[in-house]
């Protein structure tokens, strides 16, 4: 067995995503992740069947790490081309089934009343929900016939490999991790990134919607408990010491908490007010959303852990410290 990295440029962000191609002695294969739905996906992937000597009827199956469109975008294609089954976790699924112009919610509509609640007014949501639908270019819908699920603890059989599925939420609903039993490597999508912490992004399904930094960090702890030799990220390098990697995380996390109790001092104040003290400049493509992401996942974080409040005053949610 042999593991394939290959990266795929995304110019227009400014930074690569990961794909691993997972080749058998006899040529079966499986892919982790397929990047966005570019050009540069299509000669990544080529470029790296040919480096392994493998066809597109060699790909039997495609396990997505999560349902953002870097990861998943050209999955469709490569399902339709060579017949691979896609394995999803339910959680997100719809992501991959619907035609979606955003990686972030499937209804537009729907995320309004929840927008109001953080704090935003009603004139600058259209324009929010704008930024980011039409940013993203649409990517094909997988037909329902070609997914299968995952599920928590399962243990797969594919192209001759075990692999363990470890449901690792908070990034997003359905992140899922997937450790190779055979060599004891994870694939850890977005849920452990080697320099940059991942986000903990809201959903909008589900009624857990501050409580993903929650999830986010037990996740990380489950892919600590798997003592894996070797992590192998959604972005960057691969990991090599995955417990300094986690404690990293933990560390940054726990400042950028402090922070966020530190702006809210003894005022009532709404998640999007905390969003542009936190990260006052513009950071251009998504940074209102992931900014709101961020914040809304530590304020959860310190409710959980009665250090705030919350206050409901004309349909906006307060925090304050307490
Ligand atoms: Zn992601």
């Amino acid at each position: 067995m042999q593991i394939y990295e290959y990266k795929i440029p995304m110019p227009d962000i400014g930074y690569n995503a990961n794909a691993y191609l997972i080749k058998q002695e006899n040529k079966k294969s499986i892919l982790v992740d397929a990047g966005p739905n570019s050009p540069q996906a299509l000669d990544a992937l080529e470029a790296t069947l040919k480096k392994a000597e493998v066809g597109w009827d060699n790909i039997e199956h495609i396990l997505v790490t999560h349902g953002h469109y870097d990861h998943f975008g050209f999955v469709a294609q490569i399902a339709e081309r060579s017949g691979a089954l896609v394995w999803v976790h339910p959680a997100d699924r719809n992501k991959l089934t619907s035609a979606l112009k955003n990686p972030f919610f499937i209804d537009p509509e729907a995320a309004i009343p929840f927008l109001e609640e953080l704090g935003i007014q009603r004139t600058k949501i259209a324009g929010l929900i704008n930024e980011v639908v039409t940013l993203e270019g649409g990517t094909k819908p997988l037909p329902e016939s070609s997914i299968r699920s995952l599920a928590q603890g399962s243990v797969l059989n594919l192209s001759g490999l075990t692999i363990k599925v470890i449901h690792t939420p908070g990034h997003t609903p359905g992140s899922c991790c997937f450790q190779l039993v055979e060599n004891g490597a994870v694939f850890t999508g977005d849920t452990l990134l080697p320099e940059i912490t991942p986000n903990p992004i809201f959903d909008l399904e589900g009624e857990e919607r501050d409580l993903s930094l929650v999830r986010l960090q037990e996740s990380m702890t489950k892919i600590r408990l798997l003592r894996a030799s070797k992590a192998y990220p959604g972005h960057g390098k691969p990991i090599l010491s995955i417990d300094s990697a986690i404690d990293r995380q933990f560390t940054h996390m726990a400042k950028r908490s402090e922070q966020v109790l530190g702006i809210l001092g003894i005022y009532g104040l709404s998640t999007f007010s905390v969003t542009n003290k936190l990260f006052p400049s513009d950071g251009g493509r998504y940074h209102t959303w992931l900014a709101l992401s961020v914040t809304l996942g530590h304020l959860g974080w310190l409710r959980v852990r009665n250090c705030v409040r919350t206050r409901r005053n004309a349909g906006i949610v307060y925090w304050e410290a307490q």
